[in-house]
């Protein structure tokens, strides 16, 4: 941690994404207590969640690594990765949606929280950090909204998500993509009309480069529940020369 970091901190307590209590400086220094629930994590999270959220979280341990679904099974038999073949190869899910991580987005998304994105990003760079394919990734796409909406809501809670993400892990954030049709609310659709939905919602944006072509990118979302969206940017990303596309998001 820089000085001025500290500073900041002592000056302005970080606060729990989730709840919201004010992060104890001094809790840095009790490490052994805090229960990590990743096998590798490069940064304190103690300094990121309060402890009783640490602790409460449904953190996504042991999932699919395709599609970050909660196994029980041995990993190449995840029954929802075989039904539906995605066109993106990793899914890297911080929780479960539900709970306070539910309450968490809806404020991020529906009640002009931006803020989040700065805890939140921290919290999914810190799980990245630790997957064994994340060395690969060389730019991150967040996944439009359409621009509608955008203006209604002011902000795409992706790429801020993504912003702190390049930061944080030092790669580079670019909007290669547009949302050319509005599929937001696909809340009571069924799961295949979701998917027939989904198909052609994406475009490659003005800034996608020949060059790129061949590289490894990282989508950025809030949410995966279906894969459908996932599963559509990548298609496109994947048309359009990326050599793999892999998924990071909040909530699963
Ligand atoms: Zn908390
Ligand atoms: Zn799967």
């Amino acid at each position: 941690m820089t000085l001025i970091q500290s500073i900041m901190d002592l000056l302005f307590p970080p606060q729990c994404p989730f709840c919201r209590t004010p992060i104890p400086v001094s809790s840095a220094n009790t490490e052994d207590s805090i229960p990590v629930p990743w096998d590798r994590c490069s940064v304190a999270l103690e300094r990121l969640v309060c402890f009783q959220c640490l602790e409460k979280m449904p953190w996504l341990v042991n999932c699919c690594p395709h599609c970050a679904r909660p196994l029980t099974l041995a990993v190449h038999n995840c029954p929802y990765c075989l039904e539906q073949p995605f066109a993106f190869t990793y899914c890297c899910a911080l929780a479960s949606y539900q709970g306070a991580l539910r309450e968490t987005l809806h404020r991020f998304k529906y009640r002009g929280e931006k803020a989040l994105a700065v805890s939140l990003g921290r919290l999914m760079a810190a799980r990245l950090a630790g997957m064994p394919w994340f060395s690969k990734v060389e730019m991150l796409v967040p996944v439009p909204l359409f621009p509608q909406r955008q203006r209604l809501r002011g902000y795409n809670q992706s790429v801020l998500l993504a912003r702190t993400l390049s930061r944080e892990l030092g790669i580079p954030a670019e909007e290669l993509l547009l949302r050319v049709r509005d599929t937001d609310s696909q809340t009571g659709m069924g799961r295949q009309n979701r998917w027939e939905n989904m198909r052609g919602a994406f475009e490659k944006s003005g800034r996608w480069q020949s060059k790129l072509e061949g590289k490894e990118f990282l989508l950025i979302d809030d949410i995966l529940t279906s894969g459908a969206t996932a599963h559509a940017a990548a298609l496109v990303l994947k048309e359009a020369g990326a050599s793999c596309v892999s998924v990071a998001v909040i909530a699963r």
